[in-house]
């Protein structure tokens, strides 16, 4: 088995370190045996969707964001329908604002891809911090750090999680990040995945079914260091 991850304009969209998400990623199929490749996409690139099974857009601030817009129109059909087939994304910050409608800075607005229905409007002060989640999608509470200016409105979409510290989507909801078919959007900067196992192998898990076969199962791994990774950022919150 192999997948191959699509890295989404590391050139603009690179805050934080949020690409040692990828590193997780393939660290993570390595210990079990699984081959991965990764595939960087520089803006102007062109992408086969249909050669990815996972998709990762980092964070990049405003002006980095009003540069990518026009390239990420450009695939906009295709990444629609690449989602809409249920390929796998991990959306970071700047990357998930730019799945919804618009981004509006303190200046312009930035058009978004309109994948999620969702709308992003800065306003002081930032948010800025540790976070922590309750979420469906892991036993343990995800744990991570926010930074941004952008207060998100979800709509109707499916939250990643019940924030229980920090401020998540917009500080007011009491919700983080968004749940859209095998897409994952969050504020939760990187990288996310190295201290929520949990959070990565349900993607990976999600990637290797749609393109295996519902019957593939990923085996547990000794996560003792990814815990006390998590637990440490739990206990420095309280
Ligand atoms: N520009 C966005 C904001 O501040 C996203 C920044 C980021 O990716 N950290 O809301």
């Amino acid at each position: 088995m192999k997948l191959t991850i699509g890295h989404l304009y590391p050139d603009l969209l690179n805050l934080y370190g949020d690409r040692g998400n990828i590193q997780c990623f393939r660290k993570r199929l390595k210990w079990r045996g699984i081959e991965s490749e990764v595939i960087p996409y520089l803006s102007g690139d062109t992408i086969d969707f249909n050669n990815l099974d996972i998709v990762f857009l980092g964070g990049g601030s405003d002006r980095e964001q009003e540069l990518v817009c026009k390239y990420l129109m450009e695939i906009r059909e295709d990444f629609s329908a690449y989602i809409e087939d249920n390929g796998v994304v991990l959306a970071v910050c700047g990357g998930y604002q730019l799945l919804g409608k618009y981004y509006q800075t303190d200046s312009k607005k930035i058009e978004g891809l309109s994948i999620l229905n969702i709308i992003s409007e800065w306003e002081e002060p930032r948010l800025i911090g540790d976070i922590i989640l309750d979420s469906s999608l892991s036993s343990k509470p995800i744990v991570g750090f926010e930074n941004h200016a952008g207060r998100t409105d979800i709509g109707n979409h499916t939250p990643l999680g019940k924030v229980t510290r920090g401020h998540g989507n917009n500080g007011i909801s009491g919700y983080e990040g968004v749940i859209y078919k095998n897409l994952i959007g969050t504020y939760l900067h990187g990288p996310l995945l190295p201290k929520n196992p949990e959070i990565c192998d349900y993607l990976l898990s999600c990637a290797l079914k749609r393109k295996y076969g519902e019957d593939v199962t990923l085996e547990n791994l000794d996560d003792t260091l990814e815990h006390m990774a998590n637990q440490t950022i739990a206990d420095r919150t309280e």
